[in-house]
C-alpha cells in the first residue's frame, strides 16, 4: 500500500482533481460525454486516448471508486459492476468457455452456487471440495480445469481458506486463483498479496457499509501468466501485459453484458469506503467480545467464530488475517424453535438477509438464504436447523451483550 497505512491510503490515496475543489468526487450523473472533435472521440474509442464516452463503459465517479479499490487490494486495476453477482459473472466468463471446469471451495455464498448451476447449461461445470484444504483442490484438478475459486471466509460455515496454499496449488497447474473477499474485506486481508490472481467483492456489503446500494467490483493482480492455448480469448489482449485480463473484459463481455454500476451508487460507495477501516475494526472487536460473552453465559447456545480458539480455523485465521477475525458469527440454539424465539426476542438486530451493515443483522440461514439447498448440501455448507447467523455492527458492545443475554435467557 505504499508509504501510508490503510486508513490514510483510503482517505488520501487517490488524486481528486475536481476543478472546483469538491472534497468528494461528484456524481457525474450523465450517460454520455461530449467531445471537441470527431477525431477526439475516435481516439477514445480506439483506446488511444484517455477519456469517457458512455457510462456503460466508464464514468469519472465510477472510475474513482475503481481506483480506490484497486489500491486497497493491491491490484493493477479494477472494474465495478451493477452487483456482486454481476462482478462474479464477468470475472468468470471473461476467461472460461464451454467445456471448461471450475474447482471451487465448499460452503460458498448461495447465489454463487446458483450461478455455477446456471453455467452448466453453457457447458461450464464446477467441482466442489468437501474440506477447505489445499490438497482437496489439487485432487479435483484435471485437464479441463481452468479456474480455482474460493471465498476468504465462507458464510455461514465460517471456514477460512488458506489463500497462499491454494494459490500455490493453482499456479503449479497453470491455473488462475479467484477469491471472493466480501466477508473479510481488504482491511483484514489482501488476497492478491498472498498469491491470488483475481479478487471479487460484493461491495453491497462492507465496502458500502450502510446497505444503501447494490454493487460489485473485481480487481486483477496483473501477474498471472496466461497460456493462449488454454485461454484462447485472451490472446489478442496479451499485448497489454499486466492489464490483459482487464483490457479483455472492459472491451468485451463487460461492455456487451452491460451490468455497469450507476454513478449514484459509485458515489455512495466512495463515501462508505472512507470509514471501511474504522467500521471493520469496530465490527471485529464487537464480534469477538460478543462471541466470548455468549459462550460465557453457559446457556446451551454454541458459538462458532474464527476468533475463538475452539474454531477449527482459528490458527489459520490468526496467521492470515490482520486486525480481526471478521464480523460474522453463528450460534446454534439447540432447535429451530429456540433459534426463531431468540431472533424474535432480540430488540436491536434487524432481521435481514444482508451482511456488512453498520447495524447488527440476524437471520436463520436454513429457512432463508440456504433454503434452496438439500439437507445434505446444507450440512456441507455448514448450515443447521438451529443456527442463527449474526452480522455484527458498530453498536456499543454492552448494549449488544445485554440484548443477546435477554433474548437467549428468555428462550430456553
Ligand atoms: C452478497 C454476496 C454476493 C453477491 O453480491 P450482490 O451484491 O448481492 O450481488 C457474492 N458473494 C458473497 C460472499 C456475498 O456475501
Amino acid at each position: 500500500m505504499g508509504q501510508y497505512g490503510f486508513n490514510t491510503t483510503l482517505l488520501h490515496g487517490i488524486d481528486n482533481t475536481d476543478p472546483f475543489g469538491a472534497t468528494h468526487v461528484p456524481i457525474y450523473q450523465s450517460s454520455a460525454f461530449r467531445h471537441e472533435s470527431a477525431e477526439e472521440l475516435e481516439q477514445i474509442f480506439a483506446n488511444k486516448a484517455m477519456g469517457f464516452s458512455y457510462t456503460r463503459i466508464n464514468n469519472p465517479t465510477i472510475e474513482a471508486f475503481e481506483k480506490r479499490i484497486a489500491k486497497l487490494e493491491g491490484g493493477v486495476g479494477s472494474i465495478a459492476c451493477a452487483s456482486g453477482m454481476a462482478a462474479l459473472t464477468n470475472a468468470i466468463l471473461n476467461i472460461l468457455q464451454s467445456g471448461d471446469e471450475i474447482v471451487a471451495g465448499c460452503g460458498l455464498y448461495g447465489g454463487t452456487v446458483e450461478l455455477f448451476d446456471e453455467l452448466e447449461s453453457f457447458g461450464i461445470t464446477t467441482r466442489y471440495v468437501k474440506e477447505n484444504v489445499s490438497q482437496e483442490y489439487e485432487t479435483l484438478i484435471n485437464d479441463r480445469t481452468r479456474l480455482i475459486f474460493a471465498e476468504t471466509i465462507g458464510n455461514p460455515k465460517l471456514d477460512v481458506t488458506d489463500i497462499a496454499a491454494v494459490a500455490q496449488v493453482a499456479h503449479a497447474h497453470g491455473l488462475p486463483f479467484m477469491v471472493d473477499n466480501t466477508t473479510a474485506t481488504p482491511y483484514l486481508i489482501q488476497p492478491l498479496k498472498l498469491g491470488a490472481d483475481i479478487v471479487v467483492h460484493s461491495s453491497s456489503k462492507y465496502i458500502n457499509g450502510s446497505s444503501n446500494a447494490i454493487s460489485g467490483v473485481l480487481i486483477y493482480g496483473g501477474k498471472f501468466k496466461w497460456d493462449a492455448q488454454r485461454y484462447p480469448g485472451i490472446k489478442p489482449f496479451l499485448k497489454f501485459g499486466p492489464f490483459a485480463y482487464l483490457a479483455k473484459l472492459r472491451n468485451g463481455l463487460f461492455r456487451s453484458m452491460g451490468a455497469c454500476l450507476s454513478p449514484q451508487n459509485a458515489f455512495l460507495n466512495n463515501l462508505g469506503l472512507e470509514t471501511l477501516g474504522l467500521r471493520v475494526e469496530r465490527q471485529c472487536s464487537n464480534a469477538l467480545k460478543l462471541a466470548e460473552y455468549i459462550k460465557s453465559l453457559d446457556t446451551g447456545v454454541a458459538v462458532n467464530y474464527p476468533g475463538c480458539p475452539d474454531s477449527p480455523y482459528h490458527e489459520l485465521a490468526k496467521k492470515q488475517l490482520h486486525g480481526g477475525y471478521g464480523a460474522i458469527l453463528t450460534l446454534r440454539a439447540g432447535s429451530k424453535e429456540r433459534a426463531f424465539g431468540i431472533i424474535n426476542a432480540l430488540k436491536l438486530p434487524l432481521i435481514v438477509s444482508n451482511i456488512g451493515d453498520t447495524k447488527t443483522l440476524v437471520i436463520h440461514p436454513a429457512s432463508t438464504i440456504a433454503a434452496h439447498l438439500s439437507k445434505e448440501a446444507q450440512r456441507e455448507s455448514g448450515v443447521y436447523e438451529d443456527q442463527i447467523r449474526i452480522s455484527v455492527g458498530i453498536e456499543d458492545i454492552e448494549d449488544l451483550k445485554q440484548d443477546f443475554k435477554n433474548a437467549i435467557e428468555k428462550e430456553v
